[in-house]
Formats: structure tokens, sequence, C-alpha cells
């Protein structure tokens, strides 16, 4: 066999595309010719042969050769072959290799192992976020992150919502101004969004149902393992619904995304040990006065107080799975939250939570303006500020509900993580800018 020589050089001419994955080569091509690609993860030499694992998206395929020059581990070759067996247990097919291109070398020292044979902090793994995808246990996450999301537009375009875009730079503090990053576009004060709020209530307009799933920004100093100051939600907003009916879709929405990643992820599942149970529907309502009778045994809290960490810590251990707290009180929601007809001191709203988690926020919304423009004054906000968005409410709107739900913070549930950070590509905190 002839001896690999490849200079760097020479890549321009060379084929760079590959034949087939890793998972397409099977039984009925032992003794064709293939040709395959990918990084190399391991480089084993015996006195006249050497393997070498190399590993695409789908995983890992062994090549043997004889004798070979030395290529740095993670290096990317092209392999042209003969499919035959292989004494491997694990791999039972490899590929005999009778040309080697090396197309891009890895230069060492690198920043991390992704083998995952030795251990890197999290901070490191982020630094080289791109290489530590190469780590089968990384890799998992953002597949799954992938299926989940899949997942969740068939089931909400299955009830007919509409997917769409709304802006994230918006030119007036939408819901009260505090944790909105601000910046000045052109000669005029700017902000990122903090969330679709405004317009995918104005939207149930024509639209009736909608959806969208983007980023989000709040300049919040918070150092916790859930927040983010650059995070994922998942809206949804929907004409002639009640809180009740929105919390119905929300619970649908999450027992088809463990049954859609069981499907379509169960290899990346069981890379990650994770056997999930599909949680069962309806999920338990508690009321926010239940919430805090209970808690109020343990600490010091009030009715009418916020849920505080150590408050949300306790639920955790006390509720495990997935349920909502309903009726909060007015006081405590956003001016667009719907007071309830019977108790006009309580909110038509909810969150949705899984143990110490909150994952959603949402309910119905008021939709008269002139109770819109009380609440605005109310809460300390001035209507004019918000002239473009009532004016929407003049121009006939239906009653509609919708929520929030954080994407970052379900990943966080479908892969058994404790820290956001592990589920995003590059997070955003107060300490993080780069890469
Ligand atoms: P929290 O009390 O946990 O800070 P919130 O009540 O301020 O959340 P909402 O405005 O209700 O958040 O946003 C809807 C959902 O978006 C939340 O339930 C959560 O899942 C997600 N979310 C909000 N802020 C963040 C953040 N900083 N990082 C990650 N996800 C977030
Ligand atoms: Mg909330």
């Amino acid at each position: 066999m002839k001896r690999i020589n490849v200079k760097i050089d020479l890549i321009a001419c060379m084929d760079i595309h590959r034949g087939y994955y890793s998972k397409d080569i099977n039984e009925d091509m032992i003794g064709k010719r293939v040709r395959v690609a990918g990084w190399i993860s391991d480089i084993r030499e015996l006195s006249t042969i050497t393997f070498l694992i190399i590993n695409d998206i789908y995983g890992p395929i062994q090549i043997i050769s004889s004798n070979i020059n030395k290529i740095p581990k993670q290096s990317i070759i092209a392999v042209d072959g003969i499919v035959q067996r292989s004494r491997s247990k694990t791999m039972p097919l490899e590929i005999k290799a009778e040309r080697i291109d090396l197309l891009a070398e890895a230069v060492h020292p690198l920043p991390l192992d992704p083998s995952g044979r030795i251990d890197s902090s999290l901070d490191v793994r982020l630094d080289a976020r791109a290489l530590d995808l190469r780590n089968i246990n990384t890799r998992a996450i953002f597949k799954i992150r992938h299926h989940a999301l899949q997942s969740i537009r068939t089931t909400l375009i299955k009830h007919n919502f509409i997917e769409v875009n709304t802006p994230k730079i918006i030119g007036s503090a939408s819901e009260g101004g505090a944790n909105l990053f601000a910046f000045k576009y052109f000669n005029k004060q700017a902000y990122l969004a903090q969330s679709p709020q405004l317009y995918k209530e104005q939207l149930t307009l024509a639209l009736d149902r909608v959806f969208e799933i983007a980023a989000y920004y709040r300049a919040e100093k918070s150092h916790t393992i859930r927040h983010l100051n650059e995070f994922i939600s998942i809206d949804i907003e929907a004409a002639f619904m009640d809180a009740e009916d929105v919390m119905n879709i929300a619970e649908e929405v999450i027992i088809d995304v463990f049954a859609y990643i069981t499907r379509y992820a169960s290899k990346e599942l069981e890379v990650l040990n994770i056997n999930h149970e599909i949680p069962k529907i309806p999920f338990e309502r508690l009321t926010y006065a239940r919430i805090i009778d209970e808690l109020k045994r343990d600490i010091k809290i009030e009715y009418g107080d916020d849920l505080p960490d150590h408050g949300l810590r306790l639920l955790g251990e006390r509720h495990k799975g997935f349920y909502f707290i309903t009726d909060w009180p007015l006081e405590l929601k956003p001016f667009y939250i719907h007071a309830k007809d019977d108790e006009p001191n309580l909110s038509c709203s909810f969150d949705l939570q899984h143990g110490y988690l909150e994952l959603a926020s949402g309910g119905r919304r008021e939709h008269n303006p002139n109770i819109l423009k009380k609440r605005l004054v109310e809460q300390g906000l001035k209507p004019e500020d918000f002239a473009d968005h009532l004016k929407v409410f003049e121009w006939g709107m239906p009653p509609h509900s919708g929520w929030g739900l954080g994407f970052d913070r379900l990943m966080m549930i479908l892969t058994n993580t404790n820290n956001i950070r592990e589920v995003v590509l590059y997070p955003r905190d107060t300490e993080r800018l780069t890469p």
C-alpha cells in the first residue's frame, strides 16, 4: 500500500467530498470500494498496521491501514478503501484503506481532548465549543436540541399556529424597561427585545394563532445555573383561547417532545444514559395561595410575595415533575394579564414548573384597551409610551391567551443537565461574551 505523504498545499486539488457517512456502511457493502471522511478520534499503531478511528456526525468507523505517516488526532481525513469484516466487537465492519487524504491537520496541543479521557472544566469547554462538540455527550445534547425544536414546531402547527418573526431591535421599553439592553440605533435610543409579548398579542388580531422561536435579551446580573442574558423562548399566543386552553397546549407540547426525542434521538439519550418516562397529563394545578401556605411552614413568606429562590428549591424537593402554579395575585403579574372575572384581585395566569425550575409563564391577556391603560398606570407605566400597542386594541382585538416557555430550560430537563450553559452552544452571561 502506498504511504501517504500529503502536503497541506495540495488540498485544493483533492477530492473534498464524502462518499458515505459511517451510518451508511453496512454488510451489503463488503468488498465494495467506498470513500468516508471525518476526524480522527483514535490511532493505534501495531508493528505493521495502524488502526484509525474516524468519526463523523453519526459515529465512528474503523480504518485499517499499513504503516502510514503520523497524522495528529482530530485532523480531518478522507479515506478510500474496501469495506470488510473487522475483529472488533463494537464495530463489526471496517475499511481497509487504499488511499488517505489529509484534508486538514489539527495543530496540537489542542485546548481539550474531545474523547473525554481527560476532563476539562466547563469554561475550557465553552472556550473551545466547536471542538467540545466532538465529544459524544456534548454532541448528543445538541442533536436532542434539534429534535426537540422539530417536535415543538410539529405540535404547534398541528394546532394551526403560524410561525412568525417579530423584531428584536425595539424602539420602546415594551414591558416596563428594567433589565433591557439599551444601545444607540443611528441617532435614536433602541433596546434588545426581552420578549415578543406585545407583538405576538397584536398578531392574534388577524393571524389568530401565532408562535415564535427566537432569542431574547435580559440585562439581569444574575449568577445562576438557570439564567442567561440571551436565551431562546418558545412563545405562543392564540385568539379565542383562555388560560386553561393554552395550559393544555403546553402539556401537549411537553409530552410530545418527550415522545419525539425518545423515538428520534434514542441513540443520543442512550449516550447520555437517560431513560425518560413520558410525563402524565394533566399536570397538577396548584394555586399560588396553596403554595404560599405550603412554604409558610418552612420559610418566612407572606401572601403577595414573589417566590424566592430558596422557596423554589423547597418546592422542587416536594414536587418533582411538572406542575402549574395558578391564580397569582394580579399585582404580581405584568399589566397585560387578565384579572379573574369572579375574583378581580387574582389573575388568569400560571407558571409551569418542573421541580424548582420555572419553565413557562402565561395566561389570558387583557384585551380591553381602557382596562389596559388603567393597569399600565397602576404599575407606574405611561400609557403614552405604549401608544403604538394600545391603538391596535381599538381595531377589534379578539380575546387571547398565550405563554412563553424557556427552551434552554426545557433542554436542561430533557438532558438531565443542571447548568443551562451545558445546553446552549455559546452562552452569554455576565462574564461571558466570547467566543
Ligand atoms: P425567572 O423568574 O426564572 O427569572 P421570569 O419569570 O423572569 O423567569 P418570564 O418573563 O416569565 O421569566 O419568561 C418566560 C420563560 O422564559 C421563563 O419561565 C423561563 O423559562 C424563560 N426565561 C426567562 N428569563 C430567562 C433567562 N434569563 N435565562 C433563561 N431562560 C429564561
Ligand atoms: Mg415568569
